[in-house]
């Protein structure tokens, strides 16, 4: 038996036990999870400095904040979560109750991407240990100070039977994707996504996808420019442009592009001065091949700000790039990088083939005063989940799923709906005793008439 096998074996054995059925053996390892971070926070705030030179700010906001909100919400609201629910039973089942019990599906997998490394792996784990589950976590090989990080923590925290990390690449990867986990949650591309949904219907393991795509961001000619301007660029260039549901490219109405790029580039100079790339406060690119990626880009279209690269340290200065359409390069996949392109429309009608370019996008910004124009933008266009005059707030909010559509991806976790996630949510009717009700079985005299009167 393979030392992966050898693994999962162990946490099937633990879950068959019964052992994290129980509310306090749940809350206590949520518990722990959190005392782990605390213990930690030095640590996490230097492995991603050393890996993707995050400042200490996005740190806090965007990785570790995000964490401790997680588990604290969690640990409030897990016992209610757990109970089973009790629902109407129809009259054509009297004396019977129904309810649906919250089943942990058992030993998970969970896949995480490098962008914000700490934050993918531990968000779903919060889960996967609310629910009753065991978990595997395969953390990304190429932010390898947090990967190293994750593992020493969850083995300084957790027994190897209950939740381990498997460190590896994509062939280690697919070594997991073969085994008989129960559950497999995924954060990461769009290609590797196929792969793993293809790998899990050989044994039908119901699959969490988090992808990606082109996330549009549509400002509208009656938007609040300050305020737009300064939304967009955080959203765009926090992490630098590294993020999934990152504005992927702007689409403004023609008659305030002018005003709009001008206080763009405002902005951008108030959150990250007149040069970023020394600022020493900037994320950086996470290797060569991304960083050689995005630079391919800048020969194309018009640089109307930014462009200026430094290989060395893989940084790449927040970049406006106009004269772009859907035939050029940067259009054809998602950036995932600090560079923005622009596309112009007229009527608002207009922007639904552009987004129908890159179909089912993970997010989708709307900046506009109008109401009926909002409610337009999200009843007719499809796409996970976004925001009115706003970029990525609604992560934030741990009451909205977060999850994409199509593409973009299968399933949705945060807050109540990651613990329903890691969930079998299985239905029990519990029939009475007392009495029988004869109409229902063939050979019943009233059956057919009382049977028609009850389906009314
Ligand atoms: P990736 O798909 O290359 O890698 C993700 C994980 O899959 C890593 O752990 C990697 O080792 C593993 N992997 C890579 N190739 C594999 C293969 N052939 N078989 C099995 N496993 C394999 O993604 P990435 O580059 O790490 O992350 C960037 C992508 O993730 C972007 O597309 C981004 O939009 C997406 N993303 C989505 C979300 C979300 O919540 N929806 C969040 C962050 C990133």
């Amino acid at each position: 038996m393979s030392d992966i096998s050898n693994i999962v074996q162990k946490q099937k054995d633990l879950f068959r036990a019964g052992k994290t059925m129980t509310y306090t053996y749940r809350i206590h390892q949520l518990q722990k999870l959190q005392e782990m971070l605390n213990r930690y926070e030095p640590r996490i705030y230097e492995s991603l400095h050393k890996d993707l030179n995050k400042s200490s700010y996005e740190v806090l906001t965007t990785e570790f904040g995000f964490l401790q909100q997680e588990i604290n919400y969690t640990i409030k609201y897990l016992r209610e979560w757990m109970q089973p629910k009790k629902v109407k039973t129809p009259t054509s089942h009297k004396g019977a109750k129904s309810l649906i019990y919250k089943q942990p599906y058992g030993v998970t997998l969970i896949i995480s991407p490098w962008n914000y490394p700490l934050h993918l792996a531990l968000a779903p784990l919060i889960g996967a240990i609310a629910a009753g589950n065991t978990a595997i976590i395969k953390p990304s090989e190429l932010t390898p100070y947090t990967s190293d990080l994750i593992e020493e923590m969850i083995e300084d925290t957790f027994e190897e039977k209950y939740i381990t990390v498997v460190q590896g690449d994509a062939e280690i990867s697919q070594q997991l994707l073969e085994e008989p986990f129960d559950y497999i949650f995924f954060t990461g591309s769009v290609p590797v996504g196929k792969i793993v949904m293809e790998k899990a219907s050989k044994q039908l393991i119901p699959v969490t996808l988090e992808l990606g795509g082109k996330s549009p961001c549509i400002v509208d000619r009656d938007a609040k420019i300050e305020y737009t301007a300064k939304r967009i660029v955080w959203g765009k260039f926090v992490n630098a442009g590294q993020t999934c549901v990152a504005p992927d490219y702007l689409l403004i109405q023609e008659s305030i592009k002018q005003k709009l790029l001008d206080q763009i580039k405002i902005e951008v100079e108030k959150m990250y001065g007149e040069n970023p790339l020394q600022s020493g406060e900037y994320t950086k690119i996470v290797n060569d091949k991304h960083f050689d990626r995005i630079t391919n880009y800048l020969d194309e279209g018009n640089i109307i700000y930014g462009g200026e690269t430094d290989r060395t340290n893989r940084l790449i200065n927040p970049t406006l790039i106009d004269n772009i359409d859907w035939n050029s390069k940067i259009m054809q996949d998602e950036i995932f990088g600090p560079l923005l392109p622009i596309m112009t429309f007229n009527k608002l009608d207009e922007v639904y083939d552009h987004v129908e370019h890159s179909r089912n996008p993970l997010a989708l910004y709307y900046f506009s005063e109008n109401e009926k124009n909002q409610e337009w933008i999200v009843k007719n266009l499809s796409f996970g989940g976004g925001c009115i005059n706003d970029t990525m707030m609604h992560l934030g909010n741990n009451q909205l799923p977060f999850g994409g559509i199509g593409t973009s991806g299968i399933g949705k976790y945060h807050g109540k709906h990651s613990f329903e996630t890691f969930t079998h949510e299985k239905s029990i009717l519990k029939q009475t005793t007392a009495f029988d009700l004869a109409f229902r079985y063939p050979n019943s005299k009233m059956g057919r008439k009382i049977i028609k009167k009850l389906f009314k």
